[in-house]
């Protein structure tokens, strides 16, 4: 997948295309998996890398969603259970089944939660994870060996999903192009183009990277920019009502010693209303996260001091050592593209599932879902989409479709496991050139041959394209990305032909990015 060579597939392209996604995050990417896997003809615009937007900066859950069920939203968390199940079948090199652990303290807590957990459980049927059960207080401390004792009278065990969001999504933009989608990151869709009815037929868009402007026609035009989605609907008709209220959630990141184990926290009610997650994620522990209504969107949101207070003192509540602001590694914030209900007092209470709506100016968006249910998302897209623009039904194929890197015991490959198959072929890159094999910092398991292929195989473009999404480092530890990024753009630069000032402007971009990550 290179991009140059995307570039001029684009360019030497006659003929409308069947349809152009705009939106590289989960459910862009996954309409273009499902249009091309039917063999419509497909084009997808990024205008940052692919994942920038929240898909690379969720909680990191392939889950029904507990609370959902608190809810009432039976159906909601039925269908995410069964693509929680599909997405294990599909890409078993990236997701895996997790424990979570609810402890309990009131007397109340162990019928409630473990009459709720074996329900979750029961929706599952065939696509079940693992038996949900009470445990004493003896196992409940086995399992989370850091839980505060003080009152502690057991837990209820349960069982969800848990993935790498960015990676699976670059691996699922590998499966979209070698379905025959055509994809690029850095090229930024700045307005719509109209037919004599007023029908919008097309895009016009800038490439980043060369400041140049093109255009492409479609017979429909997907806007998946998720929390972005009213920029582009009000392109297309300034008078269109908006449809998403943004929501932020943060996540703070700590050493694994916070929470030993394999087995994640999960806390059902918290002052405000949500659960809060403890997961050990990557050798670390992500805990978060809160639900802040926000104005606008921003592609690089920044956790806010009330957010960060309020996971470091409920973290407290619940681990025996208290985390405080110096041990955290990362924070990351992202922006839930959450659709608007009129009469719904917090955005916690908006529903997760997902609308696609068509203007009338025939603008189709799809929006709001989970991570866990984009293929679901894109099946409903794509059909809709294909009635719209007049093209031939397609069955979708998505719910047997193997994710790109295919493999079913990835262990195999130990910390190369996450890249599947293609593991075996960055081991050969570090066996022809043995310095490749070298760890980039001591603190983490990234070695300098991941960098060599995310640039020549995954498109990354940039120093945080690589320790952002590519390896998830700046997530894991914001000083280690920092202290690494020379070394990165060291690497990267013969490969993208980047002379010394591009090499120093590219550093000091990912210095201003990386300042966000850092807690001081
Ligand atoms: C804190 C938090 C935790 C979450 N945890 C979970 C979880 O554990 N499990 C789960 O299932 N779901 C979770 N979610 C929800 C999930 O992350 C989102 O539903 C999903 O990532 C949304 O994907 P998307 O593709 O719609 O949006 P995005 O990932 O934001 O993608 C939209 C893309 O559109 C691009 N774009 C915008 N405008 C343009 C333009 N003009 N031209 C070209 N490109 C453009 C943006 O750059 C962006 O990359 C969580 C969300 C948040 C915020």
């Amino acid at each position: 997948m290179n991009r140059a060579e995307i570039w001029e597939r684009v360019r030497q392209h006659r003929g409308d295309w069947d349809m152009i996604v705009v939106g590289g995050g989960a459910t862009g990417v996954g309409v273009a998996i499902d249009a091309a896997s039917r063999e419509y003809d497909v084009l997808l615009l990024e205008q940052s890398d692919f994942g920038k937007g929240t898909s690379s900066r969720s909680t990191k859950l392939a889950h029904g969603g507990v609370r959902y069920l608190e809810q009432g939203d039976i159906g909601l968390v039925m269908e995410a259970l069964k693509e929680r199940g599909l997405l294990l079948q599909n890409a078993p090199h990236l997701v895996h089944d997790l424990a979570f652990v609810v402890p309990n303290y009131e007397w109340w807590e162990a019928p409630f939660y473990g009459m709720g957990l074996k329900l979750y459980q029961l929706l599952a049927g065939k696509y079940g994870f693992g038996k949900s059960r009470l445990l004493s207080r003896e196992e409940t401390l086995e399992q989370l060996p850091t839980i505060k004792t003080d009152g502690l009278r057991g837990g209820a065990i349960y069982y969800d999903g848990q993935f790498d969001d960015s990676r699976l999504l670059i691996h699922m933009v590998l499966t979209a192009f070698e379905q025959g989608a055509a994809l690029l990151n850095y090229v930024q869709v700045t307005s719509v183009t109209k037919d004599a009815q007023g029908f919008v037929d097309g895009v016009v868009a800038r490439d980043v990277e060369a400041s140049e402007e093109f255009r492409a026609n479609a017979k429909v035009v997907i806007n998946a920019t998720g929390a972005f989605t009213d920029r582009l609907r009000r392109a297309a008709d300034p008078s269109a009502t908006p449809m998403i209220a943004p929501s932020q959630g943060i996540h703070l990141v700590f050493k694994s010693e916070f929470l030993p184990g394999k087995s994640a926290i999960m806390v059902p009610h918290t002052r405000d209303g949500r659960v809060l997650f403890a997961i050990p994620w990557h050798g670390h522990v992500l805990v978060g996260t809160t639900d802040t209504p926000v104005p606008d969107a921003t592609l690089e949101p920044v956790a806010m001091e009330s957010e960060i207070e309020f996971i470091l003192s409920t973290a407290g509540q619940y681990l025996a050592k208290t985390p405080s602001r110096s041990d955290v590694l990362s924070v990351f914030a992202g922006i839930r593209p959450l659709v608007r209900a009129e009469g719904v007092a917090s955005t916690a209470a908006l529903s997760r599932d997902h609308v696609i709506h068509i203007d009338p100016s025939g603008l189709m968006t799809i929006c709001g879902g989970k991570w866990t249910t984009y293929r679901h998302m894109a099946e409903d897209c794509v059909d809709q989409a294909a009635t719209l623009a007049q093209l031939g039904e397609k069955p979708c194929v998505t719910r047997e479709l193997r994710i790109h890197g295919y493999h079913a015991s990835p262990q195999e490959f130990g910390k190369l496991g996450v890249y599947g198959t293609d593991a075996a072929e960055i081991r050969k890159l570090i066996d022809d050139h043995r310095e490749l094999g070298e760890t980039l910092h001591p603190e983490l398991p990234y070695v300098k041959a991941e960098v060599l292929w995310a640039v020549r195989y995954e498109m990354a473009r940039t120093i945080e394209d690589v320790l952002a999404r590519r390896t998830r480092t700046l997530f894991l530890n914001a000083r280690a990305a920092l202290e690494m990024a020379p070394t990165v753009a060291d690497l990267i630069a013969p490969e993208l032909g980047w002379d010394n000032s591009a090499k120093t402007n590219q550093l000091a971009a990912f210095r201003e990015v990386a300042a966000n990550y850092v807690l001081r």
